[in-house]
């Protein structure tokens, strides 16, 4: 029964688009280090390299306003 909580690692990298109807990487690769990034939503929702602290923000979603 052990490793029962290694399954939530692995989820919490994807993210499910309802609306697309389409399953996302979360996670993404550090553009100059190569390592894994992290996503941080607050304030402002951007990725971040622990290693190299690189910094990529978010594209935020336009709303379609006509
Ligand atoms: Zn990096």
């Amino acid at each position: 029964m052990a490793g029962s909580s290694r399954r939530r690692g692995l989820w919490s990298l994807f993210e499910y688009d309802y609306k697309a109807g389409t399953i996302r990487l979360k996670a993404e690769y550090c553009p100059r280090c190569r390592s894994i990034m992290a996503l941080h939503r607050e304030p402002v929702a951007r990725w971040y390299c622990g290693k190299c602290h690189y910094t990529e923000y978010v594209r935020a979603r336009r709303r379609a306003s006509t």
